[in-house]
């Protein structure tokens, strides 16, 4: 039996982490966690039945309450419920399907109480991997990657050995604006930016990739997950998603993960692993491939990968600059307050103006965080 908790069960990671828990009756669903959709939360507790569930706020726990009275299941609320989540005494792993910086507290705790992780919550690593890669590795958990490039470096790794590696290239699939000029970029609209041409995904991540900070942030993610050098991690873009990422080893060899788009694979991966289990689903049909595009980024264009590789090699809390001024900025796009391109120039001047220092601790993350909200507040008033 694996015994599962999940934080974040409602979105985009979370939903397809229950289909695979729907399509394997050895799991067992010990715990879960959203933000506010309480109908889906509800359905979810009933049909997965776990012990412990755990909503946003205690107004909305108290609704959940009412509405669960039949059900014998425990509902907690707020950072405290997350972390009770994370921490359950039943599971044996906890999926970090929640986005950004939020899940840090959990992930730590989770990985304190000895639980191994399928990491999908990249914003953790981003800000605080120096912290949590050596903490898993001083509590003997482990740490396995879900989001689908991280998860075809893990399988490209599989048998092989660390020092050998040369290079790892990251597959990024340019998103709906591949392609464009600043000029062309500098009206799109929120609607223009959630059309991801192969993947579907929470909204967050969507604009991410849009702005292809979402692969600076997996550049970064990946300097954790397999302790590389930023130098050595190659972004290629590679327009139909269907080659992963791929591993350069010292003699020259390539190896790559291929497949559809579809997050259950990395999903399952993670959870079985080492295991590999039959998925339900289409497969690539190579004769309707008529050809796999191989294209350099656009790092003058989409100045999000390029901030990214800045930031990592500067070390410190810059990679936590850049995370939480592409937090706020996001969101502030979505609420159609700024301009796409302004995302760029926030997280900008939130690098230029922040104070860094080096190794930082979890509490020095969490200064700079509110340091970053604050001074972009200033900034958009
Ligand atoms: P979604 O927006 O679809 O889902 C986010 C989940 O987190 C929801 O369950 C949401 O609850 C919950 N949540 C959001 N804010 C809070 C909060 N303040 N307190 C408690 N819970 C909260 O995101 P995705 O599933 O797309 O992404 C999740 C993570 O996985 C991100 O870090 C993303 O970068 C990463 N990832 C996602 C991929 C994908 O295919 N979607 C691929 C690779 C990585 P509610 O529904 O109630 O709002
Ligand atoms: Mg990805």
């Amino acid at each position: 039996m694996r015994n599962v908790a999940i934080i974040g069960s409602t979105g985009s990671i979370g939903t397809q982490t229950l289909e695979i828990a729907r399509d394997n009756r050895d799991i067992n669903i010990c715990a879960l966690s959203a933000g506010s959709n309480i109908d889906l939360l509800e359905k979810q507790t009933r049909e997965f039945k776990p012990e412990l569930i755990c909503i946003g706020t205690y107004e909305l726990a108290e609704e959940l309450k009412l509405r669960l009275k039949d059900v014998d299941v425990r509902i907690t609320y707020g950072m405290d419920g997350l972390i009770e989540v994370a921490c359950i005494e039943s599971s044996d792993i906890l999926v970090t399907a929640i986005v950004g910086m939020i899940g840090i507290k959990p992930t730590v705790a989770a990985i304190n109480a000895g639980k191994d992780i399928a990491l999908a919550n990249k914003e953790t690593l981003v800000t605080a991997g120096h912290i949590i890669m050596s903490l898993a590795k001083e509590k003997h958990v482990s740490i396995l990657p879900v989001d689908s490039e991280h998860s075809a470096i893990f399988q490209a790794l599989q048998g092989n050995t660390h020092g050998d590696i040369a290079k790892i290239h990251l597959t990024a699939s340019g998103g709906p604006f591949r392609g464009r000029t600043r000029e062309e970029l500098k009206h799109v609209t929120v609607g223009d930016a959630l059309k991801h041409p192969n993947w579907s995904m929470g909204k967050k991540i969507t604009i991410d990739s849009a702005s292809m900070v979402n692969k600076g942030l997996e550049v970064i993610e990946a300097r954790w997950l397999f302790d590389v050098n930023p130098d050595d991690i190659n972004v290629v873009v590679q327009p139909q998603s269907i080659i992963h990422s791929m591993v350069e080893y010292r003699d020259g060899a390539v190896i790559a993960q291929l497949g559809t788009a579809d997050m259950r694979l990395p999903i399952q991966y993670a959870l079985f692993y080492p295991e590999r289990r039959y998925l339900r689903g289409d497969r690539l049909d190579f004769s309707k491939l008529s050809e796999i595009k191989l294209e350099k980024p656009d790092m003058d264009t989409f100045l999000g990968l390029k901030y990214a590789y800045e930031a990592i090699k500067t070390g410190g809390l810059m990679p936590t600059v850049l995370n939480a001024a592409n937090e706020k900025a996001v969101a502030l796009f979505l609420q159609e307050k700024i301009q796409f391109l302004d995302i760029y120039t926030l997280i900008r001047e939130s690098m230029d103006n922040c104070v860094n220092m080096e190794n930082p601790q979890l509490g020095d993350i969490f200064d700079m965080e509110q340091w970053v909200y604050n001074f972009i507040e200033s900034r958009c008033r």
